[in-house]
């Protein structure tokens, strides 16, 4: 058991719902805060010299500047697992190039595909890692990761391995993404190739995941096919989340009626989307870094909180539409373009999002709750958000050790 402390604020995100808008005078803020850790897991949270006293013999890290203490965030969409980068697509597309003709030049999806196909695991596991830790020290201390760049029994197995098997402090979730697109060399319609999934890779991954993943899109898998698809697959036992309504809506109302833990994206989403998004279980998951690196509009956050739906934050990061990979940098900005509290912000990087992951000790200050929590230097928790990503925190604890 030990004591960490004093902060000069400890933002706990106690008490705030799983949905709906918040205010930012529904934060708790603990001042001159402490926390109490044992066995990786918050005992208490309170004043820090009230905590001392109570406990008079107990071991103290001590912090000697101002800190502002906040959960670690949970970054609940990634890619990170992929070889390659996509520089030239994105060079092109600021240039004005069509997305075919950048195809053809060798670029979009398929060049990552290849890319990460001729990776060998070892390299795959390197690159990623290198990702994962760099994430750590920004304060995402629990991280979801997708396959999707084998597009082949074989080449999602090794994929999925990877992910199992990186050598980092961070909680790691991994997502099978094998219904990303119809692989180039699959000899067959999108409809066979979701059967070929079902038949061949779905029943040998179960201890690599529990989760799948389809992007449900007119460009990759249309609305019918998706739902076949997640029914076979929630047969089969696994938790499922939906890449819905990036370009056209439909999706996300799909995602709800076969009770996805997430519908991520939601950039094309209608009135009519958000308010069954927001009367459902399923977590709102916004993507700014996929808008920012596409330069599309932002998810209609704002209307989500407002109508009542649980709204995650994100980074999507992947080599072909969000290559930032800065969660935070990326949230502040949603925060100004759709005019977001910070209560909204850090709850939607947090426990909100850990909801997406069906995780639900993690994301708060509080009692019960894994000890993975980020120290930033400042005395007041509203300069977090203010300097856009460009202060950033300089301790981290997962937990309850230091990073
Ligand atoms: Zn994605």
């Amino acid at each position: 058991m030990k004591l960490i402390g004093p902060f000069s604020q400890i933002l706990t995100l106690a008490h705030i719902d799983f949905k709906g808008s918040v205010k930012d005078n529904a934060l708790e803020i603990v001042e001159n805060g402490g926390v109490l850790v044992s066995k990786g897991h918050i005992l208490k949270v309170g004043n820090f010299d009230t905590l001392r006293r109570e406990n008079p013999l107990l071991e103290i890290e001590e912090i000697t500047q101002k800190r502002v203490l906040i959960p670690g965030f949970v970054d609940c969409h990634t890619h990170t697992c992929f070889a390659g980068t996509r520089a030239m697509d994105f060079a092109e597309r600021n240039a004005g190039t069509p997305y075919l003709e950048i195809a053809q030049k060798g670029g979009g999806i398929w060049s990552t595909v290849t890319a990460t196909r001729n990776a060998s695991q070892e390299e795959l596991k390197t690159l990623n890692e290198t990702r994962v830790n760099s994430f750590l020290k920004n304060g995402i201390t629990t991280v979801e990761i997708k396959s999707g760049y084998g597009l082949s029994v074989e080449e999602e197995i090794k994929i999925l391995n990877t992910i199992n098997q990186l050598d980092t402090e961070a909680d790691v979730v991994p997502t099978c993404l094998a219904a990303h697109i119809k692989p180039r060399d699959f000899d067959g319609s999108g409809v066979e190739y979701l059967e070929h999934l079902i038949e061949n890779l779905l029943p040998k991954i179960k201890h690599l995941t529990n989760r799948i993943d389809i992007f449900t899109e007119k460009s990759a898998f249309g609305i019918e096919e998706s739902t076949h698809y997640l029914q076979k697959v929630k047969e089969m036992g696994f938790q499922i989340t939906v890449h819905a309504d990036q370009f056209t809506a439909g999706s996300a109302q799909m995602a709800v009626k076969m009770g996805a833990l997430s519908a991520d994206h939601l950039e094309a989403s209608t009135e009519t989307d958000i308010n069954v998004l927001a009367n459902s279980e399923t977590v709102a998951v916004a993507l700014p870094g996929a808008s920012i690196g596409l330069g599309e509009p932002f998810a209609p956050a704002r209307k989500l909180l407002d109508a009542g739906a649980c709204l995650a934050i994100a980074s999507d990061y992947n080599p072909g539409s969000a290559p930032m990979g800065d969660l935070l940098t990326q949230a502040s900005i949603l925060a100004t373009f759709q005019k977001l509290t910070n209560a909204e912000v850090f709850s939607g990087l947090t426990f909100r999002a850990a909801k997406a992951l069906n995780l639900f000790d993690i994301g708060k200050i509080s009692t019960g709750y894994k000890a993975d929590f980020q120290a930033y230097p400042t005395d007041d928790y509203r300069e977090i958000l203010y300097h856009q990503g460009q202060l950033k925190p300089d301790i981290v604890w997962k937990m309850g050790y230091l990073i």
